[in-house]
């Protein structure tokens, strides 16, 4: 047995704002050791009184945008205003290919030495739902540690853009100006959950390029049907280089919010956001049961084998499946 701590332990001290124990607890909720996956959970249950206190804002982008520099600047400026910012990343790569779009360690170099910024990379797991499950336990326990920031960075590849948007209040998506049409085209989704879009890279010779792309993303916006909160996403221009833009965002981010809890859509986004989580890992769980019955590997190859071969359509298949006890036989 390892030398372990309470769950009080770790809840009294992520209350104090210990990071060690808040990176430990973190390490916790990641592991997947069924005893570290229930003291994680003794640690949530002490901690949740003290969670929910933060603004919560997703950052997306496709790679090369300037996401990490973006957060960089964006980050020194919420820290300067006497921010405690927490720094998360939801990437589903970073396990599967061993190098990970978001993980490297010469990111935000400057931030990671602010002593009001924490910075955390994105948990590996198994699927993408596995990752952002982990992300939102951790977005928690940062909240109880008393960060009032919380910026979520994905990305930008695949879905992970979707599942970013659904834990977070603002979701912020970087763009280029002068990206293709196709990569447009690929991005409208995207753009319809965004809650602004910033230009990034409007410095230099960059600028009238991004200020052109303002005025065609703003236009393209609004044949968008409207969000049904009485928000209108703005789309901004910003370069993190020379800082330029970069406050106009945090105040864009403050308004809405402003008006996101004055309306009651705040809350609603959030009890929205709880119970999808709550049904994606009720999911989940049904999934892997189902699966870790014994004998359905053998049962699953033959059935497969069947309706490949056409010997039996997949409706009598799965029934044959879901209709088979194994203690039975
Ligand atoms: P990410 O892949 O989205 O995280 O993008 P990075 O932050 O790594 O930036 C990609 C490249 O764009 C790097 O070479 C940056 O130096 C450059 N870059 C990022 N932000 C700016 C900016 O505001 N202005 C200019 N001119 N270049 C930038």
């Amino acid at each position: 047995m390892r030398d372990r701590l309470s769950a009080d332990q770790y809840a009294n001290g992520i209350l104090m704002g210990d990071r060690l124990l808040l990176s430990r607890a973190i390490t916790l909720v990641e592991s997947r050791r069924p005893d570290d996956q229930e003291l994680a959970q003794q640690v949530l249950d002490r901690v949740l009184p003290k969670t929910g206190h933060s603004i919560r804002i997703g950052i997306t982008g496709v790679p090369g945008v300037g996401k990490s520099t973006f957060i960089e600047t964006f980050g020194k400026q919420l820290t300067s205003l006497g921010h405690h910012l927490a720094v998360l990343a939801v990437d589903p790569t970073s396990q599967r290919s061993g190098g990970s779009l978001l993980g490297d360690k010469t990111r935000m170099e400057t931030l990671s030495m602010d002593r009001n910024a924490y910075i955390r990379p994105s948990p590996a797991g198994d699927s993408l739902g596995g990752v952002a499950h982990r992300t939102r336990e951790t977005i928690l326990l940062c909240e109880a540690a008393g960060f009032d920031i919380i910026l979520v960075e994905t990305v930008g590849v695949g879905q992970s853009e979707t599942v970013v948007h659904g834990m977070v209040d603002f979701f912020l998506l970087l763009m280029l100006a002068g990206a293709g049409d196709e990569l447009q085209g690929m991005k409208r989704g995207i753009m319809e959950l965004a809650d602004a879009l910033a230009i990034t890279k409007a410095d230099g010779e960059n600028q009238a390029a991004a200020n052109r792309a303002r005025v065609e993303y703003q236009n393209a916006l609004h044949l968008f049907p409207p969000t049904g909160t009485g928000w209108f996403p703005p789309v901004l221009t910003c370069s993190a280089l020379t800082g330029e833009g970069i406050e106009l965002i945090w105040q864009t981010i403050e308004d809405q919010q402003r008006l996101m809890v004055q309306n009651g859509h705040h809350s609603q986004r959030r009890q929205e956001q709880q119970l999808t989580w709550f049904k994606s890992l009720l999911r989940h769980h049904l999934e892997k049961q189902f699966y870790n019955q014994p004998g359905m590997d053998e049962r699953l190859k033959f059935l497969e084998n069947q309706v490949r071969i056409g010997q039996l359509l997949p409706v009598p298949a799965v029934q044959a499946l879901l209709h088979h006890h194994p203690k039975e036989h």
